[in-house]
């Protein structure tokens, strides 16, 4: 490529607090009635006094520690004058001489470093509504106030794709943190992107500043839009201008808003309704004892369980589907030592380890393709299983049941369904329900011969060499026996029936 991109992003996101920065209206990002969730202090009255709320503070340091920053150890809020109607106070209380977090890091698969500028705390404003049908907008102040943390980044990416990694990485981190939903949909998360193309001299060039970002997928096609034309644009012996862009989702374009000329002048002063900040290193250290285990750390603690680098990411996307996976294979690893001990595979499994391999490989089958559509997973993805009915410990029966090929995978599926209405254990569940699946030659017998004495033109094409026509009598046997034969012991039945 003859330019060479230059990215940096400035993300946005609504903290997960019970009430707003500096009041104890709520916070409450689905309340949909609007102007519910206000009191004197979030509407600017005068006369009115902030008071800072803690969780806020403790969480951006909480999330600023989780990507490698630095934290001030002193620091203070700043006023940052605009106009806006949605800025009831005319001033947004924020942090710009001495951000709670620097000088941080986030690292991409590929090992490549993004720094991370600064972490910094301010407020959310409220929200505008247009075209309501009349011929005036409204505003709702709800989220006026609502804790807000800003990240920025060094100009570090280089692709539209480097750009969706990053943004996903820190979605996820949020969530783990606990710090906010981070949802791009409902306005929790928003990613701003700053696009320019090097000199021939390795100096920066002119950026594009792209906002209106609905989802990191939009965010990461801006990037490759805009590379191509800006790219264009100096190919054709043009200038790139300093702009705001939007980004059109239907023409998946971006843009011109408006000029940015000059910077503004915001004439930040330090609040003065607000005390300083001073955390000791005692008082940071606490906080940094309340991180979890971080999705990085959890995929190197995954790959343990020999398990595919797909099935590592969803167990680290859907934490409590992972949860539920280590609870599973610590009970299957127990049932893999007894079953070594009474040598009842040590043939076919020449190590415990091996023979573990295999029954967590098809409990992590099991939970990442059936438990989906069982479980009403509310709210978030990292939801602990609330109201789930099957436990690991009998689901961890139900893979051994598989494994030892008492139940077929059709049988397998009905039992767990019944295990999720019910809460029952999967023998309960194949007794009452006539389930098991049959690998007894007497009860297959008959229906084999029925079988064979029914379909004498695929017997003779099987004789004559055509193995599709096994194909087809062994399915013909299932059908009969409901899928309650075993496949294997029907083929190995057939096979020496018709010789
Ligand atoms: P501004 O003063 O325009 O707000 P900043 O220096 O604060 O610019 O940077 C804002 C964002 O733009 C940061 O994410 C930064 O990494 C990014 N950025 C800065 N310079 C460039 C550039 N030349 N090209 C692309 N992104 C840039
Ligand atoms: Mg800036």
């Amino acid at each position: 490529m003859k330019y060479q991109p230059v990215i940096g992003l400035e993300i946005h996101a609504e903290l997960k607090t019970k009430t707003k920065m500096f009041c104890d209206s709520l916070n409450d990002p689905d309340e949909k009635h609007p102007n519910i969730n206000v009191c004197p202090i979030c509407m600017g009255h005068p006369g009115t006094l902030p008071v800072i709320n803690r969780e806020a503070v403790r969480k951006v340091i909480l999330a600023g520690l989780a990507m490698d920053c630095s934290i001030a150890h002193d620091t203070f809020f700043e006023r940052k004058n605009y106009f806006y109607p949605d800025l009831p106070k005319g001033y947004q209380i924020s942090q710009y001489e001495k951000p709670l977090g620097y000088k941080g890091e986030l690292a991409l698969k590929n090992g490549k470093k993004i720094q991370i500028t600064r972490i910094h705390l301010e407020e959310d404003a409220g929200k505008l509504l247009h075209d309501q049908g009349e011929d005036f907008s409204v505003v709702d102040f709800n989220r006026a106030g609502v804790p807000l943390m800003e990240l920025v980044t060094e100009p570090d990416f280089e692709s539209g794709e480097q750009v969706r990694e990053f943004a996903q990485e820190l979605q996820l981190i949020l969530r783990y943190l606990g710090v906010s939903d981070a949802d791009m949909e409902k306005g929790l998360m928003r990613v701003e992107v700053n696009i320019s193309l090097m000199n021939a001299d390795g100096s920066y060039g002119t950026k594009a500043e792209i906002k209106n970002l609905n989802s990191i997928s939009a965010a990461a096609a801006s990037v490759d839009y805009e590379i191509k034309r800006q790219q264009e644009v100096l190919e054709g012996g043009g200038k790139i201008a300093q702009e705001t862009r939007g980004w059109d989702d239907i023409k998946k374009a971006t843009f011109s808003q408006r000029s940015k000329e000059e910077a503004h002048d915001y004439r930040y002063f330090p609040e003065p309704d607000l005390p300083p900040l001073h955390f000791e290193d005692a008082d940071i250290e606490a906080i940094r004892t309340t991180l979890p285990e971080l999705p990085s750390q959890r995929r190197i603690r995954f790959k343990n369980y020999g398990l595919t680098g797909n099935q590592i990411e969803i167990f680290t996307i859907a934490r409590h589907l992972g949860n539920y996976y280590e609870h599973v294979a610590s009970e299957l690893d127990e049932a893999a030592k007894d079953f070594h001990k009474k040598k009842e595979l040590k043939g076919e499994f020449p190590s415990e380890q091996h023979l573990a391999e295999r029954l967590h490989e098809l409990s992590a089958n099991y939970i990442i393709t059936e438990f989906p559509p069982l479980m009403n997973a509310k709210g978030s993805e990292l939801d602990e299983l609330e109201g789930f009915k099957i436990s690991p410990e009998a689901f961890a029966e139900l893979m051994v049941l598989i494994f030892h090929k008492e139940l077929s995978s059709t049988g397998a599926k009905a039992v767990l369904k019944e295990m999720a209405e019910t809460g029952l254990h999967p023998e309960a569940i194949m007794k009452e329900k006539n389930l098991g699946q049959v690998s007894d030659t007497g009860a297959l017998d008959s229906v084999v011969d029925s079988v064979i004495a029914k379909n004498t033109k695929a017997v003779e094409d099987y004789k004559a060499g055509k193995e599709a026509s096994l194909k087809f009598l062994i399915g013909m046997v299932m059908r009969e026996s409901q899928g309650r034969a075993n496949p294997q012991m029907v083929e190995e039945m057939v096979k020496l029936k018709l010789k």
